[in-house]
């Protein structure tokens, strides 16, 4: 997100990306204006918070009328840099990995992976996804020349904090940890981890527990 943007609240920077791809159906569908209760449906988000949200960006739609879907969009596209290509390195092309590659969030036209690392000779040299992969000895020199600033991992845990570390020599400032390790950084760099088994798990027992006094409700 544009740094010379007012500040808005995380929670609220949240749901941009959700706001977003809604509008983006929207506008393909000729819709012109969209009321804060059809978003509100559509979203899951209630009515209230999204007229807070929409009020930090100026965008204040009028009663019965709505917002006007154009505006919001290139609002949209320019505070979450729509227009700018974010490059993202993924290192650790096994199952997990591979499936990313093959899936590189087309539909997110913003954010794509464009280089891979790996320690396996077979796999070095080779095309996945159309995403040449590099050896790890590389990795540092190929980070910076690229510019790279965003890295998933998705290695073993056991070599997922020695990698970490050599990623502080290069511009990376935001890790996309898949592997169960914790990992230790600077306040220079975020790290936002997606442990699936851990998501999984505490689904399950969620709905196990709770699932049913919530359809009573
Ligand atoms: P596969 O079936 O291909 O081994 P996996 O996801 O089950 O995949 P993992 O052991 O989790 O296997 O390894 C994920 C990937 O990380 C593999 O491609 C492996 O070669 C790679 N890898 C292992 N160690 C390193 C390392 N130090 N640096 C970079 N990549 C590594």
């Amino acid at each position: 997100m544009s740094t010379d943007q007012l500040k808005i609240p995380k929670a609220t920077a949240k749901r941009l990306p959700l706001y977003y791809r809604f509008l983006q159906n929207l506008y393909q569908s000729g819709k012109q204006r969209v009321s804060s209760a059809e978003l509100s449906e559509a979203v899951k988000v209630d009515s209230a918070t999204i007229r807070r949200d929409f009020s930090y960006f100026g965008a204040l739609g009028k009663k019965g009328y709505g917002y006007n879907v154009q505006y919001l969009l290139s609002f949209f596209r320019k505070t979450l840099d729509q227009d700018e290509l974010t490059k993202v390195a993924l290192i650790g092309v096994g199952n997990l990995g591979t499936a990313l590659l093959h899936y590189n969030f087309t539909k997110n036209n913003n954010t794509k992976i464009v280089i891979g690392f790996d320690v396996n000779k077979e796999k070095i040299g080779s095309n996945i996804g159309e995403i040449l992969i590099y050896s790890m000895d590389e990795l540092e020199e190929r980070l910076i020349s690229e510019n790279i600033q965003v890295v998933i991992l998705t290695v073993p845990a056991v070599v997922a904090q020695q990698i970490t570390d050599r990623l502080l020599k290069t511009n990376v400032k935001g890790i996309l940890n898949f592997t169960p390790a914790r990992l230790t950084v600077p306040s220079s760099i975020s790290v936002h981890h997606i442990d699936l088994a851990v998501e999984l798990q505490s689904f399950v027992y969620f709905i196990k527990h709770y699932s049913e006094e919530e359809t009573d409700m």
